[in-house]
């Protein structure tokens, strides 16, 4: 049996069919070096989050001083400047409207406590019909039980979860858009139209529409209109249901600007961040709400509170690290150097053909290529390795998520190797 001279237990793997996974000693920048001495660079930030490159010094820096001062503090009854400082700096980042700030110390748990939000919203307010989520096709939202039931639903791949899907609740999806970022005007409408039909007839018993604005991830990285986020985010408002953003994927510049809420400059009533926040140094997210939630919470009643409180909420150390990252993107203008990553990227992969390529995406930071069957990808993992780049194709996709501070070249690299694969 593979493996097993390691108790470790792998993520989305089949033990018995899994590849050996590479063994890493150190990362410094975009290079991830092994074990056998090889360096990598690692083309999608491990899990998008490595936005700044690894052992950054500014970062690693403040992780230390943090250590040294005070590393953790629970937040039951206790506060501290770091946690203080991220609070205001996410509401200042944010847009306009977002007030309060719940942390958690993964993106799955902080898109469960912003449904707790919006469920407890509607129970405090004296109704108690809302109970179900409205939801996207295609869409991600993390691997716990609450929001395994608001990600695909659907059986075809990829979905993460459908061995459960008998055993999760039952919540309303629409279907996933289908229009483009550059939208397909006749595709927008008709997608609208089917939005607000499901609202129509099931806005009563809706306590809140959650979604990744702009771009879905790990559910195949569909991308869609400004226009199609800010009416469906009017819609809801029209018809009384609360509008989750999960941003722990599309935040902190991943989609070209800082939060992909900007592209349609709305604002839902809750957004989650993760990922990014904490620069690949540690979990970490951020659950952001409007004063409109937070006052439904806020009364003589004891039974109003939210009953929520990971362990390692507003963990010194990882607010420290997430206030020196805002203050980097910010500092080093970031959107800056994600446009030049998007314009390499949109001229080295928007134009690939092949007969096996089914479809090619560019979005700020994020290239996309499908193919119409995972096994067509059969052997790139091996084939990008010894050409130098790190990339972990799934299922049709192969996707590259690079850190922002990569080069010019180190870019070229790994768009080398996926152009190389389809020659
Ligand atoms: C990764 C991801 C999550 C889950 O975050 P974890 O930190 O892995 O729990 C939730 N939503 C989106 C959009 C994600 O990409």
């Amino acid at each position: 049996m593979k493996h097993l001279k390691s108790p470790v237990w792998f993520p989305y793997a089949q033990h018995k069919l899994m590849a050996d996974p590479l063994a890493v000693t150190s990362a410094e920048g975009v290079y991830l070096t092994l074990e056998s001495g090889e360096k990598l660079i690692d083309s999608i930030s491990s899990w998008w989050s490595v936005i700044h490159g690894y052992n950054h010094p500014r970062i690693t820096q403040a992780l230390t001083d943090q250590a040294n001062r005070l590393p953790h503090a629970m937040l039951g009854g206790l506060i501290h400047e770091p946690a203080k400082e991220l609070a205001q700096r996410l509401v200042d980042i944010t847009p306009d409207g977002l007030n309060h700030v719940f942390f958690s110390d993964s993106g799955s748990v902080g898109c469960e406590v912003a449904l707790k939000m919006a469920l407890q919203y509607w129970i405090n307010k004296g109704n108690t019909e809302k109970k179900r989520f409205l939801a996207l096709n295609k869409g991600y939202h993390g691997d716990t039980f609450g929001v395994m039931a608001v990600s695909n639903p659907e059986d075809d791949c990829p979905s993460m979860h459908h061995v459960f899907k008998h055993q999760l609740p039952k919540h309303i999806f629409a279907p996933e858009p289908s229009m483009g970022f550059k939208p397909d005007k006749t595709k927008l409408s008709s997608d609208i139209k089917t939005f607000k039909a499901i609202l129509d007839a099931h806005h009563h018993e809706i306590a809140a529409f959650i979604c990744e604005p702009i771009m879905q991830g790990a559910g195949g990285f569909n991308m869609y209109a400004p226009d199609y986020l800010a009416t469906i985010t009017q819609l809801c408002r029209d018809y009384d249901v609360k509008i989750i953003y999960d941003e722990v994927a599309t935040g902190f510049g991943r989609t070209g600007t800082l939060f992909a809420a900007h592209h349609a400059n709305t604002c839902p009533d809750i957004m989650v961040l993760g990922k990014a926040l904490t620069a690949g140094y540690c979990g970490h997210s951020a659950t952001l709400a409007s004063s409109d939630i937070f006052n439904a919470f806020y009364s003589d009643n004891p039974d109003h509170a939210l009953m929520h409180g990971p362990t390692f909420m507003g963990n010194p150390m990882a607010c420290r690290v997430a206030c020196t990252s805002i203050d980097l993107f910010l500092e080093n203008h970031y959107l800056d150097k994600i446009k030049t990553i998007e314009e390499i990227l949109k001229k080295r992969l928007l134009n690939l053909s092949h007969s096996s390529i089914r479809s090619t995406r560019v979005l700020g930071a994020t290239g996309v290529i499908e193919v119409n069957t995972a096994a067509d990808w059969h052997g790139i993992q091996t084939f990008a390795q010894k050409r130098g780049v790190f990339l972990r194709p799934f299922d049709r996709f192969v996707y590259t998520t690079p850190p922002y501070v990569i080069s010019v070249t180190d870019l070229h690299q790994i768009c080398d190797v996926i152009c190389e694969w389809f020659s």
